[in-house]
C-alpha cells in the first residue's frame, strides 16, 4: 500500500511539473512516506527526517516534507520534534503536495494538511510506476474493521471503494502498455464493493478484469479471513488469470487472542477456510501475519499459534512483535509481555516458517513452474528473476529479452525462500490453469 502511495506521490509531485532527482543530495525537494502500523516502522522513518534536516542545515532552499501514516496521526506534533521540517501530508491529501511544496518556495511557511479522512482526491492517472511490467492497483482505501491492535483505521479512516469502471479503465490502459500483472490492493480487499452504487463485488470485480485481454496475472492483497466468500474461493479456482496464491492473516491461533484483538473469527473458522481453499484450489499457496506478545498472550496461547502454524503449513509468513499503537483499543491493555519474550517467540515462529517453506520447495524440485520473468535478480545480477502464480521467487539463467515473458521451468534446487529454476521452454506465454493445463490463445502473452 504504501508503495503504491510512494508513486502516487512521485506522480503528483512530476505532474506538479517538477523533475525526478538522481539521490537526495541532488533534490531541491525531498518527501518520506511512512509508516505507523508498528513502532519500528514510525522510529525509522523519523530517524531518516532527522538526518535530513542535518542536510537541509546545509541547503537551507531544501524543501523537506513527512508524508503518510506518521503524518497524519502526529500532526503539528511533528513541527515540534523537526523544526526544519516544511510539510506534514497526510494519507489523502497527497493530491494536494505541489501546491504546499509550491507555498513553502514562496512564503517560506510551513504546510499542514491532515484534516479530512471523508474525502479523498486522487488522479490515478498519474501513478509513477517504477514497473513496466506489474501494477498495483489500489481498489478501496481505508478500513471498517478496527482490529483492536491496528492504527489504520484512524490514519487512513473509513473504507471507500473506487468505483469499479475506474479501475476497469486504469486496467486496460496498463494492459495496452504491455503491463502482464497487476494485484489490486486494499487494506480489506474482499469486502470491495461495500456502499457502491451499483453494486459491485470483488467476484464481479475479478470477473470483468480476467476478461481484459493482455493482463495474464491478478492478484489481491490483504484477504480479512472473515469476509473470505465460497462466491471468492470459487472465482479463485474458476478465473485462469488469478493466481493460486493468498494472503489472509491468522495473527494469532489462541482464539483469546484473536477475541482480544477483535478480529471476527476463531481458530476453527480460520481452518475451515484453509480446507475450502486447498479443497478447491489444490496448488494454492498461502501466506499469513502473524503477531507475537499481544498483551495478555500467554506461553500456552503462544503454544496454539505454533500449532496452528505447523498444521497449515503457510507458503510464507510474516511475524511481528507487537508493539503499542496509541489510540487503539489495545492500548488500554498492558503491554505485559517482555520484550526479550516477545523477540524469543518471533524467532520461534521465523525458525518453524523456514523449516516449512525449506520442506515444502525442497519437495517441488524437479516439477514445473510458471514464471513471469521481471528482471535481474537483485542478489546476483548475472540472473533473472520472476515470481511463480504461488508468489514464490525463482532465480534462473536467462538474458533481460526475456523479461515481461511467462515461461515454464523446472525447479532445479530451492532454499526457503529461493527457487532456482531452469527455463524448460521459452515459447510458453499462456497462463497454466488450476490443473497444469495451458489455457486458450486467447491469454496468450505478447512474444
Ligand atoms: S483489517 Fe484490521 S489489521 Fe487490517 S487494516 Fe483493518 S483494522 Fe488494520
Amino acid at each position: 500500500m504504501n508503495e503504491l502511495d510512494s508513486e502516487f506521490i512521485k506522480g503528483a509531485i512530476v505532474g506538479g511539473g517538477f523533475g525526478e532527482a538522481q539521490n537526495e543530495y541532488d533534490a531541491d525537494i525531498i518527501l518520506l512516506n511512512t509508516c505507523a502500523v508498528r513502532e519500528m516502522a514510525e522510529r525509522k522513518a523519523l530517524g531518516k527526517a532527522g538526518l535530513l534536516s542535518q542536510l537541509k542545515e546545509k541547503k537551507p532552499d531544501l524543501v523537506l516534507g513527512i508524508c503518510g501514516c506518521v503524518a497524519q496521526q502526529r500532526k503539528e506534533q511533528l513541527f515540534d520534534g523537526l523544526p526544519l521540517l516544511d510539510i506534514v501530508c497526510g494519507t489523502r491529501q497527497i493530491a494536494q503536495l505541489p501546491e504546499m511544496i509550491e507555498s513553502v518556495r514562496k512564503t517560506g511557511e510551513r504546510q499542514i494538511r491532515v484534516e479530512d479522512l471523508s474525502s479523498e482526491k486522487l488522479d490515478f492517472a498519474l501513478t509513477k510506476r517504477n514497473s513496466l511490467i506489474k501494477a498495483f492497483i489500489s481498489i478501496m482505501r481505508g478500513c471498517d474493521n478496527y482490529c483492536s491492535y491496528c492504527i489504520v483505521p484512524y490514519v487512513r479512516g473509513r473504507e471507500r471503494s473506487r468505483p469499479p469502471q475506474e479501475i476497469i479503465a486504469e486496467i486496460g490502459q496498463l494492459a495496452q502498455k504491455g503491463y502482464k500483472e497487476i494485484t489490486l490492493l486494499g487494506q480489506n480487499v474482499n469486502s470491495y464493493g461495500k456502499r457502491l452504487e451499483p453494486e459491485c463485488d470483488l467476484v464481479e470485480l475479478l470477473e470483468r478484469i480476467n476478461a481484459i485481454r493482455g493482463i495474464e496475472r491478478i492478484r489481491f492483497v490483504t484477504s480479512h479471513p472473515k469476509d473470505i466468500s465460497p462466491a471468492l474461493i470459487g472465482a479463485i479456482a474458476r478465473l485462469e488469470k488469478v493466481c493460486e496464491h493468498i494472503h489472509f492473516p491468522l495473527q494469532s491461533g489462541s482464539d483469546k487472542v484473536l477475541r482480544l484483538m477483535n478480529r471476527g473469527y476463531s481458530l476453527n473458522d480460520y481452518m475451515k477456510l484453509v480446507d475450502a481453499l486447498r479443497d478447491a484450489v489444490p496448488s494454492i499457496g498461502l501466506g499469513t501475519d502473524i503477531i507475537v506478545g499481544f498483551p495478555g498472550e500467554t506461553e500456552a496461547d503462544f503454544a496454539e499459534t505454533v500449532e496452528a502454524m505447523r498444521r497449515i503449513e503457510y507458503d510464507s509468513a510474516f511475524i511481528f512483535k507487537y508493539s503499542t499503537r496509541e489510540g487503539t483499543d489495545a492500548a488500554k491493555l498492558p503491554d505485559d509481555v517482555p520484550l526479550e519474550k516477545k523477540k524469543e517467540r518471533n524467532k520461534i515462529l521465523l525458525q518453524l516458517q523456514k523449516q516449512i517453506s525449506l520442506r515444502k520447495n525442497r519437495a517441488s524440485i524437479g516439477s514445473y513452474v510458471e514464471v513471469l520473468v521481471e528482471g535481474p535478480s537483485k542478489r546476483n545480477p548475472y540472473r533473472m528473476m520472476g515470481r511463480t502464480r504461488q508468489n514464490k521467487i525463482a532465480v534462473f539463467d536467462g538474458g533481460q529479452h526475456l523479461v515481461g515473458k511467462i515461461l515454464k521451468m523446472t525447479v532445479a534446487d530451492a532454499t526457503a525462500l529461493t527457487l532456482f529454476c531452469q527455463v524448460a521452454e521459452e515459447t510458453l506465454s499462456a497462463p497454466q490453469n488450476k490443473t497444469g493445463q495451458r489455457q486458450s490463445p486467447a491469454y496468450r502473452a505478447s512474444p
